[in-house]
């Protein structure tokens, strides 16, 4: 029992292969034999090109069982010395425990890029796939366990860049993106932790009037060495490895809980809204995220909105109607941000249960000198009009794209003419008086 359960801790689930703590036991004491021996040691990172496509368009079991196939290919092409192992996800780690010159692991290297010229057999069809490799060697490459993994990474990272199915040598100037994606993503996880980020507020106006009629949560990021970071460096990475999922959860409940406290001290609250990037809407768990939040924060479900892009939406159209509809139930607004930039067709838009379009801001900037964006501008507004939408006009900085918007007839802006995004604080001054005068 006792060697069942070591055996469950040190191996990988779907492959049977060793898994990153077997490896890191190995490698340590390879690097301590090849030091006595004044031998070498070899790391190879592996990960497979694409696996997310296939993943997506074949199905996760289809995913799995091509992750043993290739586990078993692995294994078939190095000496029963070296160990394969699984790191997580698509990536994989060889360990080729003794060897005279980092050639021989360009060699293994090579003989695994052939083998993977054949496709692997999966559930009755045949699906190709290459490898990136990155190779990083002891002693030369580093002299600890973890700067050997970092830097077969790394340098796998530029097999990717180089146009992937191929391998590279670690060397000691491949800092640059890799290296900082692994940083971002490893502060992304601190920050989470020790809770640095924030949420800032912009208005929202209707354009006769100058009152509020929402409000757009915009996530920032207090890093202690780089201070408030925009969410446009971080984003994208955060939504690469996945801590998109809990730090999109940690706006939503931050901007529910602050809109109840407006509430709850008496001022004319407004309704919330808030970014959703594609890998949190189609996280299975995002429905029950989404209420549970509202649940514990006591926010009524009409005062939340979530903003979705058009080519999140457009990308499984019957997927996300569904996904929709469930929200729409549970009494959720629903607005398709930055609107013009996809390619959504009018008759799929009118199937999405939608209520708020936000013209994105690069229409709204030419809109005073450029007519053809001036003509789409002025479309939205009115196909808005007759889908009983709300329009909201984004990015508006100009007096002069004020006034186009005003002569047609754009119910609401967005944008620094009005205000910027401000500190929770500043906009619950303004909610107080619940308007502001707007520049002529
Ligand atoms: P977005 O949803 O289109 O948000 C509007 C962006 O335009 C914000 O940038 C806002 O500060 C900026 N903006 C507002 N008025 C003006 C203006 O007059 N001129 C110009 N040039 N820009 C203006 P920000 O805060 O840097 O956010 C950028 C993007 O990051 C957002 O675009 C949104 O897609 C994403 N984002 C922000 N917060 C979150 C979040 O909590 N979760 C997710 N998934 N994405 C977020
Ligand atoms: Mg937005
Ligand atoms: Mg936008």
């Amino acid at each position: 029992m006792a060697l069942k359960m070591e055996h469950f801790a040190q191996h990988d689930f779907l492959t049977g292969l060793p898994n990153r703590m077997l490896l890191t036991e190995r490698l340590s004491q390879a690097i301590g034999l090849a030091n006595r021996h004044r031998k070498q040691v070899a790391l190879l990172f592996l990960d497979l090109d694409f696996f997310k496509n296939i993943n997506d368009s074949l199905g996760h079991a289809v995913g799995d069982q091509l992750l043993q196939s290739v586990a078993n290919r692995l294994s078939a092409n190095v000496r029963a010395t070296d160990t394969v192992c699984r790191q997580g996800g698509d990536e994989f780690v060889i360990l080729l425990a003794e060897i005279e010159r980092p050639e021989d692991a360009a060699l293994i290297a090579e003989k695994l890029l052939a083998a993977f010229v054949a496709p692997h057999l999966v559930g009755g069809q045949e699906i190709h796939v290459t490898l990136s490799i990155g190779i990083s060697v002891f002693p030369d490459d580093g002299n600890t366990v973890d700067t050997v993994m970092q830097n077969a990474d790394t340098a796998m990272y530029h097999a990717k860049s180089d146009g992937r199915n191929n391998y590279q040598f670690f060397r000691s100037d491949m800092n640059t993106r890799a290296v900082r994606r692994l940083l971002v993503e490893s502060s992304l996880r601190r920050a989470l932790k020790q809770e640095e980020f924030l949420v800032h507020y912009q208005p929202q106006f209707e354009l006769v009037s100058g009152r509020i009629t929402g409000v757009e949560a915009l996530i920032r990021w207090q890093d202690p060495d780089l201070g408030l970071i925009p969410p446009g460096p971080f984003i994208p990475v955060a939504e690469e490895c996945g801590l998109i999922v809990p730090i999109g959860r940690w706006v939503l409940r931050e901007a529910c809980r602050q809109t109840q406290a407006w509430l709850d001290s008496g001022l004319p609250a407004v309704p919330v809204a808030v970014n959703i990037s594609a890998v949190e809407f189609r996280h299975k768990e995002f429905l029950a995220g989404v209420s549970d939040i509202l649940r514990e924060t006591g926010l009524a479900p009409g005062y939340l909105e979530l903003e979705l892009t058009e080519s999140i939406l457009m990308h499984d159209v019957e997927s996300s109607i569904a996904e929709l509809d469930a929200l729409k139930a549970m009494g959720v607004k629903l607005a398709v941000d930055d609107f013009g930039t996809g390619y959504s067709s009018l008759s799929y838009l009118k199937k999405f249960p939608i209520d708020i379009l936000k013209i994105d801001q690069s229409f709204v900037r030419d809109i005073a000198i450029d007519a053809d964006d001036a003509t789409i501008v002025s479309a939205v507004i009115g196909m808005g009009r007759n889908l009983n939408l709300r329009v909201i006009a984004e990015g508006v900085e100009t007096q002069d794209q004020f006034a186009f918007l005003r002569t047609r007839q754009c119910p609401e802006g967005q944008g620094y003419l009005f205000s910027q995004p401000l500190l929770a604080d500043d906009f619950g001054r303004l909610l107080v008086a619940g308007k502001k005068p707007l520049p002529k």
